[in-house]
């Protein structure tokens, strides 16, 4: 490697330095080590799923702020949950940037609503959200419900509407989200994670 005078001396003053301070017992990895203490000190540690595959990895959320009313949380660190069966503390590159997820401001926090004809998606409660997903299910359901084939069988299908659950559903969930369609008749229903 082509070296000049100024750079030689650097890496000996640098070198010297680094081995001294380890013959001394400063050594960086507790440097390091405390440094991470430090950040997360004062940080709330809640356990969480990655949105994004159905792989289902494992997260530890750091978030600031106390949950007082006046006080607004924020999430300041992730990382891969080391206790997790699945990715023993690991994540790749998507789950690693969770973080600007989270913040980004694109990001999507309610439901919107855009009406037929209308341009523009407006900001609607969960309430209001969830009863217009009830009622377009019941009218679509009692307009296409198949009890019985043309030769008299039973079938009790309704196969215009599906359900898509979200990939970091639990086997819980999975299993009462079966509960909630099926007895429905509905059959189109799929997860990422394949339930
Ligand atoms: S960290 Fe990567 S592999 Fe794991 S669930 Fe998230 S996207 Fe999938």
């Amino acid at each position: 490697m082509d070296m000049n005078r100024r750079q030689f001396f650097k890496a000996c003053a640098s070198g010297l330095g680094g081995s001294s301070l380890a013959m001394l017992g400063f050594s960086p990895q507790p440097v390091l080590a405390e440094t991470r203490e430090f950040k997360l000190a004062r940080a709330t540690e809640t356990r969480n799923t990655c949105p994004y595959c159905s792989v289902g990895c494992g997260i530890l959320m750091y978030g600031l702020g106390d949950k007082a009313k006046n006080v607004a949380a924020e999430i300041i660190h992730i990382e891969g949950d080391p206790d997790h069966p699945v990715n023993r503390g690991t994540l790749c590159p998507k789950g690693a940037g969770l973080l600007d997820f989270i913040h980004s401001e694109n990001r999507l926090k309610y439901p919107e609503y855009r009406g037929p004809g209308e341009k523009e998606w407006k900001r609607i409660s969960w309430d209001e959200a969830l009863t217009k997903v009830a009622k377009l299910m019941k009218a679509d359901r009692d307009a296409n419900f198949i009890a019985k084939t043309a030769d008299g069988k039973t079938v009790n299908r309704w196969l215009t509407t599906g359900m898509l659950a979200a990939s970091a559903s639990s086997n819980e969930a999975g299993y009462i989200t079966h509960k909630v369609v099926r007895p429905m008749g509905m059959l189109v229903f799929d997860n990422q994670a394949r339930v």
